[in-house]
């Protein structure tokens, strides 16, 4: 135990420095060596073979380790979606990896369990599915809205489609879905989507791509002739998918006048908001999802916009009895009787065993507030206002439109129009490893992408960023 109590506090000055270091700007965002040259400087192969990294390489190791990551903490890491986690987070993290109570059954971890459910319950509040007398009360309440957290939103996609499923097709579970069941989904609905229906054994082919508009928003007019279309061909509707907002360009879809058309037609209405769910807790930014109540699931990743490390995703329906009817095995050392209600999520998950995923979540808000997410979630989605205002005045740059969250598409337009170029200079930028951004194709050109992560990013540094990008061009 010695050993565990030197090393964690080697380990905590190492982080404490490089978090401060990233948080202050200093050096590179990334930089990338080969695989090869890389595994030689960590020295895995003597390490793997004879051990001993406790022995006084920790240190050392952490180090290489440490100058060969994405440096998330940097206000220049504008690049996908993920969390630029709040300490606490890691805190969480940390107790996990050493007391490994995982979140599938009671019995193996009450606490970390109580923690999953509340949290559950904390996110129906913000849908307005929530029935309970305040967010520890667990007792089972008719139409109440249920939920659970599992790895990821890809997962959670698959969950939340497996439930509309075993409502529009009970049968499916054990004989198989009939043939002339579809999902309509936009165009551009996140590929996780297309990936749990091919999964789920019913071929790409029963997604019914919904068009949509020039900034790749799905538009619910277009809804009504697709529909028409479907029943006329004798198909049946399983779910209808939103985005709020898209991956690509961080616009919401008319979540209020989707969930209408649903409403009219019986359709199981399912919102993507693995990335957009936190505009849920801002008073300027919730009208984005209006309408979210009527919905049956939404996913919501909180290691997104949640500050919460990799990987807590949110799987949530209106009514929790949809929840419970979704996967209808048995397993019998595991699904036995219990004399008590048990809070157990493993009915109800693609996973068996499964991380403490509530505890992340639990130690951010518990120990920054729900404010401060509040807080975040305005500040980066007015930044990326202001980053469009400028950006789109400066010679030689296109924004296609203003941004409705923290993701902006813009192109540098002064050297070429061809989409290659966008690519090239995208990589060239990352290359040199100064700024880490994305790039991405909407209604068919390509952009270079900011994802505004980071509460520390300002005009100063997109100021860098578009005269780098000059430069950059200027070097093609
Ligand atoms: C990121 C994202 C997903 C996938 O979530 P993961 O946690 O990366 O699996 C699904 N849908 C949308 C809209 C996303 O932005």
């Amino acid at each position: 135990m010695q050993d565990l109590h030197t090393t964690i506090q080697l380990i905590t000055q190492k982080l404490i420095a490089y978090l401060t270091q990233s948080r202050e700007g200093e050096g590179k965002v990334l930089v990338q060596q080969p695989p090869a040259q890389l595994a030689a400087s960590l020295d895995i192969e003597q390490l793997l073979q004879n051990g001993g990294l406790m022995n006084g390489r920790a240190g050392e190791f952490l180090d290489a380790y440490l100058a060969n990551t994405q440096h998330m903490h940097h206000p220049h890491y504008l690049g996908h979606q993920v969390a630029v986690p709040h300490w606490s987070s890691g805190i969480a993290d940390l107790i996990h990896g050493l007391i490994n109570n995982p979140t599938s059954i009671y019995e193996m971890g009450p606490a970390g369990l109580t923690l999953e459910a509340a949290l559950v319950n904390w996110m129906l509040q913000k849908t307005g599915w929530f029935k309970g007398a305040h967010i520890g009360d667990f007792s089972s309440i008719p139409g109440n809205g249920g939920g659970v957290l599992v790895h990821g939103g890809s997962l959670a996609n698959l969950t939340a489609l497996s439930i509309a499923r075993s409502v529009a097709a009970p049968e499916a579970w054990t004989e198989g879905h009939p043939a002339n069941l579809v999902i309509m989904a936009p165009e551009v609905s996140h590929y996780s989507i297309a990936r749990a229906v091919s999964i789920m054994g019913m071929g790409k082919k029963a997604i019914i791509p919904i068009r949509v508009n020039s900034h790749e928003v799905m538009q619910a007019d277009d809804l009504y002739p697709a529909f028409r279309r479907i029943k006329e061909n004798g198909q049946k509707v399983m779910a209808l998918v939103a985005n709020a907002c898209a991956t690509t360009t961080g616009l919401y879809d008319p979540i209020d006048e989707i969930a209408g058309f649903c409403r009219e037609n019986n359709i199981w209405f399912h919102v993507d908001a693995a990335h957009g769910g936190c505009a849920l807790l801002s008073p300027t930014h919730r009208r984005l999802l209006r309408g979210i109540e009527k919905a049956d699931s939404l996913i919501w990743d909180m290691h997104k916009m949640m500050q919460c490390s990799a990987l807590c995703a949110a799987v949530l329906v209106k009514d929790a009895k949809h929840l419970h009817q979704a996967f209808r095995q048995k397993g019998s050392y595991l699904f036995f009787e219990r004399e008590e209600a048990a809070l157990d999520t493993m009915p109800y998950t693609i996973e068996c065993t499964k991380s403490a995923l509530g505890a992340k979540l639990f130690w951010v808000l518990a120990s920054r507030g729900e404010a401060a997410l509040t807080t975040y979630t305005d500040s980066v989605f007015e930044n990326t206002r202001l980053f469009y205002e400028y950006i789109k005045t400066l010679p030689g740059f296109e924004c296609p439109y203003p941004p409705q969250s923290n993701i902006l598409c813009f192109r540098y337009t002064k050297i070429s129009r061809e989409n290659d170029w966008q690519l090239r200079l995208r990589n060239q930028l990352v290359k040199q490893g100064d700024f880490y951004i994305t790039s991405a194709e909407m209604n068919g050109i390509r952009y270079l992408r900011i994802t505004v992560m980071n509460e520390l990013t300002g005009l100063t540094h997109i100021r860098q960023l578009t005269e780098e990008i000059i430069k950059a061009g200027e070097l093609m």
